[in-house]
Formats: C-alpha cells, sequence, structure tokens
C-alpha cells in the first residue's frame, strides 16, 4: 500500500534533496511544505502585508492559490498561476517564511491543503510538523537533523550555486535564528515526533539516507513494517 512518508527537520538537515530523490524513487508525489510559507511570504510581501498582521494574512491565505509541480528538473512552485520556484529561495523569503509560519491562522490554511494533497497515500512530505500534526497518522516518519555548522555549509553552498554570495556568518546566523523560531513558536513548534526515526545526516550522503528510508518505507508498502 503507498504511504505516507513524513520528514521533519531543521533547516538545512537534508530533507529537500532527500525528499526529492525519495519521492522519484518510489513514484510518490513530493510535498515540500516549506515552500508553502515560502510562498505565502512572497505574496504577504507583494500584498505589503505585514508579517504580523494576522487578520490579512488569514485573509490573503483564503485567496492563495499555491502550486506544487512535480517535474523532471525538480518541484515548481507557483503563486496566482506564476513560476515563483527562484523568487523564494532567497535569505529574504526564508526569514519572511519564519515569521509568517508562526501564526496560527496561516498554518491552519496550509495544512489543510497538505492533508488534502496527502489525502490519496503516495505522497513524500517535508517540513516541521508533518510527522506531529499534519500526518501524525503516517506510518514512515523520519526526523534528520545535522550539526548546526555543517547545515550553515550546505545552504552557503547552495546559495552560491544560485549565484547568491552571502558571508558564512551570516548563513549560520540565519539558519541559528530560524532553529530558535521554529522550535519555540506556541503553534506546532519543530520537535521530533515519538515515533520517527533519527536519522543524523552529518557525514552521510544523501544517497545513504534516500537508500534507507527507502528500504524502510519498501517494507511498509509490502506490509511487514
Ligand atoms: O523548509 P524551508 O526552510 O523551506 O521552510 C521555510 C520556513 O517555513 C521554515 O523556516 C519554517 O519556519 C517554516 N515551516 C514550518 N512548517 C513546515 C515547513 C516549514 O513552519 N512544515
Amino acid at each position: 500500500m503507498k504511504q505516507i512518508v513524513a520528514i521533519d527537520g531543521p533547516s538545512g538537515a537534508g530533507k529537500s534533496t532527500v525528499a526529492r530523490e525519495l519521492a522519484r524513487r518510489l513514484g510518490y508525489i513530493h510535498l515540500d511544505t516549506g515552500a508553502m510559507y515560502r510562498a505565502v511570504a512572497l505574496a504577504a510581501g507583494r500584498a505589503r502585508i505585514a508579517l504580523n498582521d494576522i487578520n490579512a494574512l488569514d485573509e490573503l491565505c483564503r485567496e492563495i492559490d499555491i502550486g506544487l509541480v512535480n517535474t523532471p528538473q525538480g518541484l515548481k512552485v507557483t503563486l496566482q498561476g506564476e513560476d515563483v520556484t527562484l523568487l523564494i529561495r532567497t535569505p529574504e523569503m526564508s526569514s519572511a517564511s519564519s515569521a509568517v509560519s508562526s501564526v496560527s491562522e496561516v498554518r491552519r490554511h496550509m495544512v489543510r491543503l497538505q492533508r488534502k494533497i496527502g489525502s490519496g497515500g503516495g505522497v513524500v512530505a517535508e517540513g516541521r510538523d508533518v510527522g506531529t500534526v499534519v500526518f501524525p497518522d503516517a506510518a514512515a516518519k523520519f526526523y534528520l537533523d545535522a550539526s548546526v555548522k555543517e547545515r550553515a555549509k550546505r545552504r552557503w553552498l547552495e546559495l552560491k550555486e544560485r549565484g547568491i554570495e552571502e558571508p558564512q556568518e551570516n548563513v549560520l546566523n540565519d539558519i541559528s535564528a530560524r532553529d530558535h523560531n521554529d522550535s519555540t513558536r506556541d503553534d506546532s513548534p519543530l520537535h521530533r515526533a515519538d515515533d520517527a526515526l533519527v536519522i543524523d545526516t552529518t557525514s552521510k550522503t544523501p544517497e545513504e539516507v534516500v537508500e534507507e528510508i527507502f528500504l524502510s518505507v519498501k517494507e511498509l508498502e509490502a506490509g511487514c513494517g
């Protein structure tokens, strides 16, 4: 039976790389919940909505049209039909998404959408609260972690590859600030689900992590998990 695979963990732990490849190998949908919060942050910025204006954010989320399209090149994210895949990946959108994601009204709308996407199973969902809040009944739950130094290094390299030059120190500070926001907010803070398997990716390749999760999902699919 097709599963819901929940992958949580802090920024830079390798969730996106692993989720993308895992979804490809399993023939599942890749559901990047962080991309949805990033799209909300972009839409809020464009509408000049303050990131703490709860009513305006609530209103915005009622009308927002976020599309997640799985393509052979990776996940394409659209906002009201416009391709915003690259626009949501800037350092500014990282911190803005962290801010809007602490607003409960925003989370409520996004969780509803995420559950709709996952309703048929066959989904690899990654984020911060996927195994704890969005899909608490998922049988396949993983929590990826890595040292903050390693996570900052990965994020710095990723930005550099996209032509965004940021001092390493800024990236480290941003990751630490987001770690703090994500794990101390009142609504759905980042924490490991009791039944999630922890994988420390600090000294593992993405391929090794994918293989480990792939094998365990295949066991569950076969009904012997
Ligand atoms: O995963 P990514 O770094 O793209 O997520 C952007 C931001 O969205 C995170 O810093 C986090 O604050 C928020 N987020 C969240 N819950 C999720 C996924 C992401 O609060 N399930």
